[in-house]
């Protein structure tokens, strides 16, 4: 059994070794595992929890070199899969310090991890993991959808079952659309995490209190809402956490979120109480912000705990 299972996107990330430029400019590029699915379940193998992804791939090199990746980092692939049909997808970026990083998916025709099917499921192993995590995009098109809401349901919010509201917009017809796909999912999930833009996504408001009053109302016991560079806030049965962010020199603000996400699935099984998860999640984040990588660069708890206790200090 597995301490945190994951279900969603993977995919290649190509990013550029040149920052500050466009596309256009760009001489050379790094090629990493991504995919916030992917990502969550490395960042929280990195801290020795027993993580795996549920995905698929395309039947194609780049797809083995995936299962390559996620193997090196610890986290078991035996729930990925190959889609004759469908190229692996790549994702691009431009990276343009602190705050603008811009995403070029290329998930055409389709996404092989659109293509996860409800009676491939392991309920097994989707009832018996401690935490077991699903994301927005899972819900952007069939059959991973209906594979989605299959999954919370065998679930039935057995241990911490986790929706992160992940809404990226180009995979949507309309915010409106995604909104009424979060709102069959919500009523299943024990935690929702979110930055503020995919909170207004969920239930139509963004800022960080009222988003988290918002998400208890959809039946959520932990909101959480991440603000980027201005640190974070979680609310829990009455106690509201507001953690400031921790000071970085970003280099590559993508994967900041994923590597929260998988401090965040540490900090819940180790049961620490809610400001002590959100400040080493916040200091994950930071960490990751301040890297080109986002899947090579997740950090290892004595390095999160360094961090937080430099932090302490200058403050
Ligand atoms: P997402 O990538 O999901 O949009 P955010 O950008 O909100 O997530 O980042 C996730 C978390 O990482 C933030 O809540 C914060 O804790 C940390 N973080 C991100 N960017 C920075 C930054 N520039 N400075 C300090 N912490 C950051």
């Amino acid at each position: 059994m597995f301490e945190v299972l994951t279900m969603g996107r993977l995919g290649v990330d190509i990013y550029p070794l040149q920052t500050g430029v466009s596309l256009r400019e760009v001489r050379s590029f790094g090629k990493y595992l991504g995919g916030t699915a992917a990502n969550v379940a490395v960042a929280a193998a990195r801290y020795g929890r027993r993580a795996a992804l549920i995905s698929r791939t395309g039947a194609d090199p780049f797809g083995e070199y995936l299962h390559d990746a996620l193997r090196g980092f610890g986290v078991d692939d035996r729930f990925v899969t190959p889609v004759s049909a469908y190229p692996t997808p790549v994702t691009f970026c431009e990276i343009f310090p602190p705050d603008d990083f811009p995403l070029y998916f290329y998930r055409l025709p389709k996404a092989p991890d659109l293509e996860i099917h409800p009676e491939e499921l392991d309920p097994e192993a989707v009832r018996g993991a401690d935490i077991f995590w699903v994301t927005g995009t899972g819900l952007s098109a069939e059959p991973s959808r209906a594979a989605t809401l299959y999954a919370l349901g065998i679930r039935a919010k057995h241990g911490i079952t986790v929706l992160d509201l992940d809404y990226r917009p180009m995979f949507w017809d309309s915010r409106e659309a995604a909104r009424a796909e979060y709102a069959k999912a919500l009523p299943h999930v024990t935690v929702a995490v979110g930055n503020q833009d995919e909170c207004e996504t969920a239930v139509g408001v963004r800022e960080p209190r009222a988003a988290a009053a918002a998400l208890h109302e959809a039946g959520v016991e932990l909101a959480v809402v991440k603000q980027g560079p201005k640190g974070v806030l979680a609310s829990r049965d009455g106690e509201i956490v507001e953690v400031p962010p921790v000071p970085v020199n970003v280099v590559n603000g993508l994967g900041a979120g994923d590597a929260f996400g998988g401090a965040l699935c540490h900090g819940l099984l180790a049961g620490w109480p809610l400001e002590r998860i959100m400040r080493f999640a916040n200091t994950a984040g930071a960490i990751v912000a301040g890297r080109l990588a986002c899947a090579d660069a997740m950090p290892g708890y004595d390095e999160v705990a360094e961090a937080l206790s430099r932090a302490a200090v200058d403050a």
